[in-house]
């Protein structure tokens, strides 16, 4: 595996590359939902690059950032495992070569103004000022995003769709533990007693995509579901129903597409989730 930190090192690396190449783009502290994205980025190309990037700019809460969860030497060792052939981890100055700052010339609107746009202001700023900057750097054929990150995945689609033709956008289903929580990095903060209450998100999400395959109205299955997870510890931010395009909320639902999503806090630390809810 090359390891490259500078955007010099990655173009005389560049004609080298055998296309396709895939990238999956990560913060570090790799976990299983990671590696399900780089093994199918290794099997549907001839190249593979992962970075390893933990982005400052789409932390709107400073704490969160200074906690997040990093083991380089834990993360080369597991790309090295996977047979990534190219490893970008640059330094800030090579992907901020003028500060950080974010860029808005390219914007979705509401798609990134609602629900996590809504609880993490500056967020989707600094997602989408690091995606182009990785995309332009590494010009992959096809990136790599997790499903777990349902608007991160739309909104990066969008953005492919509009300023990166070829690229094609590969969305990878959510890995979970055997209990059912979604693997993340940040689990690895929560004790063994707030890692037993984080399963109650993922089992309050498919009882109430159990209600509503059922019929029973949408208002009194959300408003339970957020009941429910507070009586057992957990801080409710948001726990809606929404269209599963363009992620707005629905009160009442016809035959079609949506996403029960919710976003919570477990002993201080902010969890996400989400599962469809196909109507017929
Ligand atoms: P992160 O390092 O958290 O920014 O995640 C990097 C990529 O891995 C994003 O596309 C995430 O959506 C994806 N990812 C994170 N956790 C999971 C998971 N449990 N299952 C599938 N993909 C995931």
């Amino acid at each position: 595996m090359i390891r490259c930190t500078t955007v010099e090192h990655y173009q005389s690396l560049y004609p080298r590359l055998a296309a396709p190449i895939g990238f999956v783009p990560t913060l570090g502290g790799l976990h299983e939902g990671h590696l399900a994205l780089i093994r199918r980025a290794r099997a549907e190309n001839a190249t593979v690059v992962v970075s390893v990037y933990l982005n400052p700019t789409q932390f709107n809460n400073p704490d969160d950032l200074a906690t997040y969860p990093a083991d380089l030497d834990e993360d080369i060792r597991l790309l090295e495992n996977e047979k990534v052939d190219v490893l970008w981890m640059p330094s800030h100055e090579e992907m901020y070569p003028e500060g950080l700052k974010t860029r808005t010339d390219w914007w979705p609107g509401r798609l990134a103004e609602v629900l996590e746009g809504q609880y993490r202001p500056g967020h989707f700023e600094g997602v989408i000022t690091v995606v182009r900057r990785l995309f332009d750097i590494i010009r992959p054929h096809r990136a790599y995003f997790g499903m777990k990150d349902y608007q991160q995945l739309k909104i990066v689609q969008r953005l492919a769709a509009d300023l990166y033709p070829g690229l094609e956008i590969v969305p990878v289903p959510t890995v979970r533990d055997s209990d059912g929580l979604a693997l993340s990095s940040r689990n690895r903060r929560l004790s063994p007693a707030g890692r037993r209450t984080a399963a109650h998100l993922p089992r309050t999400l498919h009882s109430a995509r159990r209600r509503l395959l059922q019929g029973d109205p949408v208002s009194a299955v959300l408003e339970e579901a957020r009941r429910d997870l507070q009586r057992h510890g957990i801080e409710v931010e948001y726990f809606e129903l929404v269209d599963a395009e363009t992620l707005e909320p629905v009160r009442r639902i016809l035959p079609g597409n949506y996403l029960l999503c919710t976003a919570v806090y477990v002993e201080g630390v902010r969890l996400i989730d989400n599962v469809p809810v196909a109507i017929k």
